[in-house]
């Protein structure tokens, strides 16, 4: 049961004390007992030994009443000095002791001591029960040990040097047994007596000695004139109240010091674990404190986490800052809470400082010292302002750690996604890779957003920002939790992920690249994102993080080139890495020596089922490589500024294809694909003038095929060629359309004539009804803006025909026929052309056209 705070209190009313011995420690259960034991056999010892025998000079009651308050003044004037960990009291109480000796009855001095003693403990100070208890018992054994020693000695023969020998014995034997119990009582509990009881005699008894001789002049002058004796008690107050201020000072010089060395070996570090190790041992030490706990408390949430503890840990603190148990210990400075209020532990000592540390007005910590050392002392006010400075120099110890956080954090991580940067992503991955973790492999995708320049040049950083932000959430949403996104470059990703296999690996690869590629909607334009992934897995391969993300990079960097979105790192693609070097230098001998040929894939109009035109495709034939992909090379020659020549032989090759064909009687449309660098050479349009001129070709029979991201890099230069191209008269087709970026208005100013549907979305289009309806409404947007709309990749003879129903006017694929040299073409066009003319006899067969498939080049 938790206490609450009315029943809290009522437990501690003074009445409730003794219902509370069930809820006391051990340790304070142990005190009481013997405390009780103290008091008994005091009792029993001083009036079995002593008797009914008289005082050396005995005096009439109000003696008795000169001595309580001796002993009441005696104890409240008490010096505090700490003496190694545990704090001493010394008292004035020596004279009131000494007086009892000398005038009173043992009955009545113990009556006497125990009234006074009752008086300040339960009324005036108001200490802990069982400690009054236990001091009661104290006082009242060693009284009744001082009056046996005083039987003893005293011989009866008045007052003579024996008496006053017999007289300081007892009264220095009184206060030595105080102090011995008392560390027999510590001892009991922590062990180390002899020490103890040596440190403790070292300090004290020269003290103890003074005071005991000055207690036995003062009572010697009493037995001469009572009156001397009080005027005695003047020098006496004096000395003993310069004693005291000296004591606090040093007590206070000393906590300085401490505090001092405090915020210094706290500031020594940024680091908030090594701040909190040092707080909660220096608490520890400067509180006495055996148990002690640093508590962070979570600013958003108010959930608690501790990150530091020295001694036990102190078991059921409130897990969080609004928890009713903390009552108000957490609205201002360092407070006292009652052990009671944390129920569940009950060896915590009387009472508990909670310390709030604060940053401004934010709570940040909090600082929990238990169990006072020394016997059963709880901690007092002396404490809390120790404590409270503590808190201070934590909270700016703690500030300071926060910033430096701060600033690591920002030196670590990505401004704009808070991403871990690519540092910090190379010391995770090679902490990861340390562990040495045997449960499964480690997995490394290096993401890179495809074409995210031209997103960037063309829509402004702004959007470039959002598309970015947005990707990032896609791709969080596709990762498990222990999973590393982080962000490397502009346009790079990593992920680090824990995998069973390749295939995991691969798997999550592609779940990433399908949750990018979902069109993203930004005000007016429509951005489709798509990712190039390089996978690479560990430990089969490398086992550190530099090497892990090169290989992935250059496995990214093949899936870029290769348009297949997702390669996993072998060790043939890296073998082809310096290949690529020396491809660039073949690639520039190639085309100085026009070794690049072209091959012309028919394009085929469906209402009549003739050829009528055809796409001119580079082909490159490398003398020891083969056949190679022309994204590779074109890829190359674009970065590398070799493409104005490539387009320029490409060109020359339609135009005098063109010119040829015409001779032959074949009047067809030839397309030359464009790139995105071609549409920023300004001498283009020129350059198509010349050729066209010299090859005495009319322009509008030459198709300029453009991609829509093409169109829009550097959308003004672009368009302005775009212009000059059909002023010239030349078709202008728009490629792979539906891969890039569709911006409507920018459709609707491009001169354009053909709208080509991307393969990826025809290929499917039977199997993959979204596909289908992509196809469908492509047409239909391209008949609605005037354009003839191509569809490329037409594989079989069904999708033709369901091209056919959803009114496409020109197919081209594989169905229908490769790319092939001009040898090639000029027998198909006339196989094509014999076949339409049979067919056109018999309008009953569905396709008049009849595609062959022609081997590919
Ligand atoms: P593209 O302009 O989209 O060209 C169509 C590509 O699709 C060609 O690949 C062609 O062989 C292929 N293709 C045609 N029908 C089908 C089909 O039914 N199924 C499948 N799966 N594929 C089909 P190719 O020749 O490998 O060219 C690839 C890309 O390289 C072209 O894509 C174009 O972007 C670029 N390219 C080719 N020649 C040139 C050129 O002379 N100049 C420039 N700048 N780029 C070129
Ligand atoms: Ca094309
Ligand atoms: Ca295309």
């Amino acid at each position: 049961m938790k206490p609450t705070r009315s029943t809290l209190s009522a437990t501690l009313r003074a009445g409730g004390r003794l219902a509370v011995m069930n809820r006391l420690s051990l340790r304070e259960q142990t005190g009481f007992l013997i405390g009780l034991c103290l008091l008994l056999g005091g009792a029993w010892l001083g009036i079995l030994a002593v008797g009914g025998e008289h005082a050396p000079k005995p005096q009439p009651w109000w003696m008795a009443i000169v001595v309580a308050g001796l002993f009441v003044a005696g104890e409240l004037l008490m010096l505090h000095v700490v003496y190694r960990r545990e704090a001493l009291t010394l008292t004035l109480t020596e004279v009131p002791t000494a007086l009892a000796l000398m005038f009173l009855d043992f009955r009545v001095a113990l009556v006497a001591r125990l009234v006074a003693s009752a008086v300040v403990y339960f009324v005036i100070i108001r200490k802990q029960f069982v400690k009054n208890v236990f001091n009661l018992g104290l006082h009242a054994f060693s009284l009744a040990v001082g009056y046996v020693v005083l039987t003893l000695l005293y011989d009866h023969q008045g007052w003579t040097e024996v008496t006053f020998v017999a007289l300081f014995s007892a009264v220095l034997v009184v206060t030595l047994v105080d102090s011995v119990l008392v560390i027999a009582v510590i001892a009991l509990f922590e062990g180390g007596f002899v020490a103890k009881l040596r440190g403790e005699l070292r300090g004290t008894v020269p003290s103890i000695v003074i005071t005991s001789i000055t207690a036995t002049v003062t009572a010697a002058l009493a037995v001469a004139w009572p009156l001397l004796a009080i005027s005695l008690l003047v020098p006496i107050l004096g000395v003993w109240g310069v004693l005291r201020s000296h004591a606090r000072n040093s007590q206070r010089l000393s906590d300085l010091v401490e505090l001092h060395g405090l915020a210094a070996s706290l500031g020594v570090s940024l680091q908030r674990g090594e701040i909190a190790e040092v707080a909660v041992r220096e608490a520890h030490r400067l509180l006495r404190a055996n148990r002690v706990q640093l508590i962070q408390v979570d600013p958003q949430t108010g959930t608690t986490e501790v990150i530091g503890a020295e001694g036990e840990s102190i078991v059921g603190l409130p897990q969080h800052r609004d928890d009713e148990r903390w009552c108000s210990a957490l609205d201002g400075g360092a407070s006292l809470l009652p052990a009671e209020a944390i129920d569940t532990d009950r060896s915590l000592g009387s009472n508990l400082i909670v310390a709030p540390v604060r940053d401004g007005e934010q709570l940040v910590a909090i600082l929990v010292a238990a169990e006072r050392a020394g016997v059963m002392d709880g901690f007092d006010e002396a404490d809390l302002v120790r404590a409270g400075t503590i808190a201070d120099r934590l909270a700016l110890a703690l500030r300071n750690a926060a910033l430096h956080e701060q600033i690591q954090h920002e030196a670590w991580h990505d401004s704009l996604t808070g991403l871990p940067n690519r540092i910090q992503f190379e010391r995770t991955i090679d902490e990861v890779l340390d562990e040495g973790d045997p449960t499964g492999s480690i997995g490394l995708l290096m993401l890179g957003v495809d074409r995210f320049r031209e997103v960037n040049s063309t829509l402004g950083h702004q959007t470039g920002d959002r598309v970015l932000l947005e990707l990032v959430n896609r791709l969080a949403s596709g990762l498990q939790p222990g999973d590393v996104l982080a962000r490397l470059a502009g346009d790079e990703f990593g992920v680090l992920i824990r995998v069973d296999g390749d295939e995991q690996l691969l798997e999550t690869a592609h779940r990433l690249v399908q949750l990018a590629e979902r069109r993203l909607a930004l005000d007016e334009f429509e951005v489709v994102v798509t990712l190039s992934v390089g996978a690479v897995i560990c430990p089969d391969q490398v086992s550190n993080a530099a090497m892990m993300l090169r290989r992935a990079d250059i496995a990214m960097h093949t899936a870029k080139v290769a348009h297949s979105s997702v390669e996993l790192y072998r060790n043939d693609i890296d073998r082809r890495t310096p290949e690529r070097l020396s491809m660039l230098g073949d690639l520039r001998m190639a085309l100085e020596h026009s070794h690049l040929e072209v091959n012309f894939q028919p394009k085929v109009d469906l209402a009549s089922g003739r050829v009528v035109g055809a796409e001119a495709l580079v082909r490159w034939n490398h003398p020891q490589r083969g056949m190679v992909p022309p994204v590779e090379f074109v890829t190359l020659a674009e970065n590398t500024g070799l493409i104005t020549m490539l387009t320029d032989q490409v060109l020359r090759k339609c135009v005098s294809t063109i010119r040829l064909l015409n001779d032959l009687g074949h009047h067809l449309d030839v397309s030359l694909n464009l790139s995105a660098i071609d549409l920023l050479d300004e001498k283009l349009v020129g350059r198509v003038e010349r050729i066209l001129a010299e090859n005495g070709v009319p322009a509008d029979q030459l198709t300029l095929e453009i991609t829509e991201s093409a169109l829009l890099a550097d959308g003004p230069r672009s368009l302005e060629t775009a212009e000059g191209l059909r002023r010239l008269g030349a078709h202008l087709s728009i490629d792979d359309f539906g891969t890039g970026f569709s911006s409507f208005s920018y459709l609707r100013v491009l001169p354009a004539s053909e709208l080509k549907v991307d393969q990826s979305f025809v290929t499917n289009m039977l199997s993959d009804a979204r596909d289908e309806v992509i196809v469908r409404s492509t047409i239909d947007l391209g008949h609605n803006l005037g354009l003839q709309v191509v569809a490329e990749g037409v594989e079989d003879m069904a999708t033709l025909e369901r091209l056919r129903v959803l009114g496409c006017d020109l197919v081209q694929g594989f169905g229908i026929a490769k790319p092939m040299p001009l040898d090639r073409l000029l027998v198909f066009l006339n196989d094509g052309a014999r076949e339409s003319s049979r067919t056109a006899a018999h309008p009953a067969v569905a396709s008049p056209f009849q595609p062959r498939v022609v081997s590919a080049s």
